[in-house]
């Protein structure tokens, strides 16, 4: 785990709050928010950067909060994660989806994962204990692809 400050959980929780409010679900009436602790090289303190689901009428089109929050910093050079929190109206605790753990795992093994659960307790996992069999840049060398792939065996 990370040595985050109560503080810093507690601003990335709000961040994560506050964009919920943002959300465009006219669909699902779902509104979710979440926010992503990341480091900048060029300060001293992580940023947080939010984000909200937004929905689409062509329903496929939808995207969830946690992979807005992460594609801001990364269109704003940051993807050194330290933390990601998720929150959702009624419906606690609220965990990424299949896609969005695949997606913060992307970028690393540590980065913290932040909800709270039905009681309002927050909760913290790393994504890699999360998702601990995530299809990553080396299943895509050669090498791994021999692994699977015994001699002669296709
Ligand atoms: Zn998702």
């Amino acid at each position: 785990m990370s040595q985050l400050s109560e503080d810093q959980i507690q601003a990335l929780m709000q961040a994560a709050h506050a964009a919920y409010a943002h959300a465009y679900v006219p669909y699902s009436g779902f509104p979710v928010g979440a926010a992503v602790l990341v480091r900048d090289p060029e300060r001293a303190e992580p940023l947080i950067v939010s984000g909200c689901n937004v929905e689409n009428a062509s329903f496929g089109l939808a995207i969830c909060a946690e992979r807005v929050a992460l594609t801001k910093a990364i269109s704003e050079g940051l993807r050194d994660f330290v933390a990601v929190a998720v929150v959702a109206k009624n419906v606690t605790p609220c965990f990424p989806c299949g896609t969005c753990l695949q997606f913060i795992r992307e970028f690393g093994a540590d980065t913290e994962i932040f909800f709270e659960d039905t009681q309002g307790q927050r909760v913290r996992h790393t994504i890699g204990a999360m998702l601990p069999y995530a299809f990553t840049a080396k299943d895509l060398s050669a090498t791994a692809a021999q692994d699977l792939h015994p001699e002669g065996e296709q």
